[in-house]
């Protein structure tokens, strides 16, 4: 007697067909969705990869395993413990009812499986190993309760696929997407991801979804998220939405689950957007983590193979329940800090130019050369993204820059009496970044640098950059290797204006190796982002009254002013009635 099945044909050709090995990712999304299915309180993914490639998968759980019966069946086409026959989808619980994913991974890799039944007594284990869907070895082994599968050589014999997949970087990235996908839905599984040996992420069990998402993401976003909760007799909603300060170009930071499936779905992201109304700008996007708890029988998990789609019944009722609690969420919530949602549209004043300051009365020399030597580097970082104020639209409200504080914020007046505080990072940060992204699409290229940068890296992070340059390139850096994981930067981002320290150059590039794994898709938006913070007039740093002004009104050209490319906020306002109620007036 086995718990596994092979659905009969009729059952199989109701089912979503096609392939669902792409990439390693694929594997790691489909081992570890069976370790869930199996009941596992804790699965480990560990990954093995050298310079070019991921090279070995192995995901072990401590599910409920398999009979040696069972074992060799989990391999036969189509053969399925979860669902009998196609009415059984009316009313799935678990993830997986296709009865494919193992056997296609063992058509294209060498599989090695280690697994014993949970509780059945059975002393010894299951070792099977499989190549291109052949049983080539079948022993007992010493086992612990659960199962380990290991997959070595994917694609070996369909050279076409291998062809497919990208750099190494590229497709590590998937795999911790994937595994942050299925760990936010799963909160009671602990999941640790260790990549050659070294711990990439983790998750502790838990039951809250906030101590996952802290996990994952660190507690700078927790703290950046307000608590939604919504329920109708057909769906519980719940989960977290950010604060409209911390937003992103795109939707690629909305995770939805659906009955613990992580799936994408644009209709769902946009109910979660419309919740927002004003609160973003157009084209800016939330970050989301939702739990949507739905009845089995309006959830059609049937239309695609990779099951990352699915169809809804009521489709309507249940996004207009996301975006009315995602609204409630935010209404009843202090946002206090955010950014003013709706800019006033008004010119900026006419401004008297003040004039750079003398040595303060007393000052020493000594003192005085090091600030003159601050501001002239400020005037340096300013005059990079002064532009010709043609056409552009001011979006602040006029302001007078009064004065600095702690040289990191410019405290202005505005003519209603609103007293601003300005981040002069933050926002020089904004202003450089849109510069950044309008030469970068008008491909305005390089800037060669007099002196090239040279570069002498460990052989680990030398390959990084080697497999990087193609990328670097296309944002203008250019980069040459001409020894032994020695490299020497020849040119930097035009945008950039002339960037004179190496200090700087180095850092960049360090950086972007740095967060190059983790946010292959946004890669580009990455190196942006760096660029606009090393270019940013930083905190701390002194700016006359002049500079503060054309920072200001930098900032107003700029399209999205209120926020900068993290989306922190770089203007916080109090209008004189917040003013007067602090001090309790009237
Ligand atoms: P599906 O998940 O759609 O049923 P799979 O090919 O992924 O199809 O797996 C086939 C069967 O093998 C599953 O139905 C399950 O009974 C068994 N199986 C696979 N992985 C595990 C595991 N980690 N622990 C216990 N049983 C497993
Ligand atoms: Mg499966």
């Amino acid at each position: 007697m086995t718990k596994i099945r092979v659905l009969d044909p009729d059952t199989v050709n109701q089912i979503a067909a096609g392939e669902v090995v792409e990439r390693p990712a694929s594997v790691v999304k489909e081992l570890i969705e069976n370790a869930i299915d199996a009941g596992s309180t804790s699965i480990l993914i560990e990954i093995t990869s050298d310079m070019a490639a991921v090279t070995k998968i192995r995901v072990t759980d401590d599910g409920e395993g398999m009979t040696p019966e069972e074992a060799v069946l989990a391999f036969a086409p189509h053969a399925t413990s979860k669902i009998r026959d196609i009415a059984d989808l009316s009313t799935l619980r678990t993830l997986g009812f296709r009865g494919e994913a193992l056997a296609s991974i063992a058509a294209v890799a060498e599989v090695t499986l280690v697994t014993r039944p949970r509780g059945s007594g059975a002393l010894a284990g299951t070792r099977l190993v499989i190549r291109g869907g052949e049983i080539v070895e079948k022993s007992e082994v010493g086992a612990p309760e659960g199962t380990t599968i290991i997959v070595e050589h994917l694609f070996y014999n369909t050279p076409a696929r291998r062809k497919f997949l990208k750099s190494r970087n590229t497709e590590l990235a998937h795999i911790y997407a994937a595994v942050e996908n299925l760990a936010l839905a799963h909160g009671e599984v602990a999941f640790r991801v260790v990549q050659n040996g070294k711990e990439r992420l983790s998750t502790q069990r838990s039951r809250d979804l906030l101590a996952t998402i802290t996990g994952l993401y660190g507690a700078d976003l927790a703290r950046a998220l307000v608590p939604v909760e919504g329920r109708l007799p057909i769906l519980t909603i719940r989960g977290y939405v950010s604060r409209p300060s911390e937003n992103r170009g795109n939707q690629s930071e909305i995770y939805i689950s659906i009955n613990g499936r992580s799936i994408s779905s644009r209709q769902i992201a946009a109910a979660v957007r419309e919740g927002y109304g004003t609160l973003l700008p157009k084209d800016r996007y939330p970050v989301a983590f939702l739990d949507l708890t739905i009845e089995t029988d309006l959830v059609d998990v049937n239309v695609h193979p990779t099951k990352r789609e699915v169809r809804l019944s009521r489709e309507r009722e249940i996004t207009g329940a996301i975006a009315t609690a995602v609204g409630e969420a935010l209404a009843g919530h202090d946002l206090l800090g955010d950014a003013p949602a709706e800019p006033v549209q008004q010119p900026l004043l006419p401004q008297e130019p003040v004039p750079a300051p003398a040595p303060a009365a007393g000052e020493p020399e000594a003192a005085y050369t090091v600030r003159h030597r601050e501001l002239a580097l400020s005037d340096r970082q300013l005059r990079r993204t002064e532009t010709e104020a043609g056409g552009q639209e001011n979006l602040l409200p006029p302001m007078e820059p009064i004065g600095q504080v702690a040289a990191t914020y410019i405290v202005a007046e505005g003519t209603d009496g609103t007293l601003y505080l300005v981040d002069q990072h933050a926002a020089h940060e904004r202003i450089l970044y849109d510069q950044v992204v309008e030469q970068r699409d008008k491909a305005a290229g390089s800037q060669e640098l007099i002196m090239p940068v040279v570069l002498s890296l460990p052989p680990k992070e030398s390959a990084a950059l080697r497999d990087a340059v193609p990328l670097l390139a296309g944002e203008g850096f250019v980069v040459e290797e001409f020894g032994r994981d020695t490299f020497a930067v020849r040119a930097v981002p035009a945008a950039l204006g002339a960037v004179e320290d190496p200090a700087s150059i180095r850092e960049m590039i360090a950086e972007f190796l740095a967060g190059e794994a983790r946010a292959a898709p946004d890669r580009r938006e990455a190196v942006t982002c760096i660029i606009a913070c090393r270019g940013a007039v930083k905190a701390g740093a002194l700016l006359t009254a002049e500079q503060q002004k054309c920072l200001l009104m930098q900032l107003a050209r700029t399209k999205t002013p209120w926020t900068c490319p993290h989306g922190r906020p770089t203007v916080v306002a109090f209008d004189k009635r917040k003013l007067d109620g602090l001090f309790r007036r009237g």
